[in-house]
């Protein structure tokens, strides 16, 4: 575990704490239930200068990834599609038609790289499943930083939701910039903290993003690195609560680049104060569920999420009360989590499930449409509590 004592935006040492998450439960821990599968004590810190927020402490990837434990995987995740399809469009209005090599970072599959109709296409992620044959994209399992990019000389490079997983994105995006042509065009999207922050996404704090970007320390980030923006937007799509798409080149003397960037510039003490308003606000909403979990006789979760030992861990009553979570994708089915006791995942038809019983959604990245699936389908009490 790595204690983080400077910014990693900016590299000031004014650090303050937003908020202490001691034993943090590790998420995406589908598995055997292990008493011995411990959480880690957390924190966020926000940059007093820049206001970049960022965890304080790093686990080794070792602990976070484990090729056992890691089940993330782009084509099994539902708004996906969405997502990727305005990324694309963000894309599309900045990039060269004429492009014929890509590159897509991290990339899990080949999801995004197939939006495009780009003869040369690469995917680099250290995860990839090396029995997959993806016919016309190159894979490299691996980490960017050991592959000669200079070699495959990229027009375009994609990252979509990676660069909060890395633990030093300032040298991440220098070495990018070095190894790349000055007109290479890089496309960026993040998790946007300011977002999270306001969908009380609070869940979405945990220890494998290393970073809450936001638009400033964006802008603050690229600039130390002497690149400049092309434009930034956000994701109409949310994931964790919202997220920001940006584009960036090389400084260059030669090129030059009309900045589409209207986002708003925040102060450091505007983040704090609002992180702490909304956190307030998720606290009370935890009361709430605590309170209502206390009143029913029975209850089950609906949505096996990968952060659902986080959500539990901010409930507090949720893990001793919910034994039984339903989940829609039936491959889930009998899924336990190696960090909850006693829990089981199951398809909802196993159960009778009568009035009188309560269903409380334990998958935060699509409330509204969960919740109308519940009442259509159930006639179970849903907790309605949810403004989110
Ligand atoms: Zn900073």
């Amino acid at each position: 575990m790595r204690n983080v004592n400077e910014c990693k935006v900016c590299q000031s040492e004014l650090l303050d704490t937003l908020l202490e998450l001691p034993n943090l439960p590790l998420s995406e821990t589908y598995g055997i239930y292990d008493p011995n599968f411990k959480g880690f004590d957390q924190a966020i810190d926000i940059c007093s200068l820049c206001g970049h927020v960022q965890l304080a402490f790093q686990l080794p990837p070792s602990v976070l990834y484990n090729d056992v434990d890691y089940n993330y995987s782009t084509a099994n995740s539902s708004s996906t599609s969405k997502r990727f399809n305005s990324f694309k469009e963000f894309i599309g209005q900045t990039m060269n038609r004429q492009t014929i090599s890509i590159i897509d970072i991290g990339g899990n599959d080949i999801t995004l790289l197939s939006l495009f109709d780009v003869p040369n296409k690469y995917l680099v992620d250290p995860s990839l499943a090396v029995h997959i044959d993806y016919q016309d994209v190159q894979t490299i399992k691996g980490f960017v930083e050991d592959i000669d990019l200079g070699q495959i000389a990229p027009q375009v490079v994609l990252c979509s939701h990676t660069l909060e997983h890395i633990a030093e994105p300032r040298e991440f995006i220098q070495k990018l910039l070095e190894n790349c042509a000055e007109t290479t065009l890089f496309y960026f999207e993040v998790p946007c903290f300011e977002k999270q922050i306001n969908a009380l996404r609070f869940d979405a704090f945990f220890h494998q993003h290393f970073h809450y970007f936001h638009p400033t320390s964006i802008k603050k980030l690229l600039e130390s690195c002497n690149a400049e923006i092309v434009s930034m937007q956000y994701n109409a799509y949310p994931t964790c609560g919202g997220a920001v798409m940006f584009a960036f080149k090389k400084k260059s003397i030669e090129i030059k680049t009309t900045t589409q960037f209207t986002l708003p510039i925040q102060t450091a003490a505007n983040l704090k104060k609002s992180f702490r308003s909304e956190y307030e606000k998720f606290s009370q909403l935890n009361n709430q569920i605590s309170l209502w979990l206390d009143k029913m006789p029975r209850v089950y979760g609906y949505g096996a999420s990968l952060l659902l030992p986080v959500i539990f861990y901010h409930i507090g009553a949720a893990a001793q009360k919910i034994k039984i979570v339903f989940d829609d994708n039936h491959s889930k089915a009998g899924f336990s989590y190696k960090n909850i006791p006693n829990l089981k995942v199951d398809t909802p038809s196993n159960y009778q499930i009568v009035e009188g019983d309560g269903i409380l959604i334990t998958s935060y990245e699509n409330i509204p449409t969960l919740k109308q699936l519940i009442k259509r389908r159930f006639v179970a009490e849903c907790f309605e509590g949810f403004d989110i």
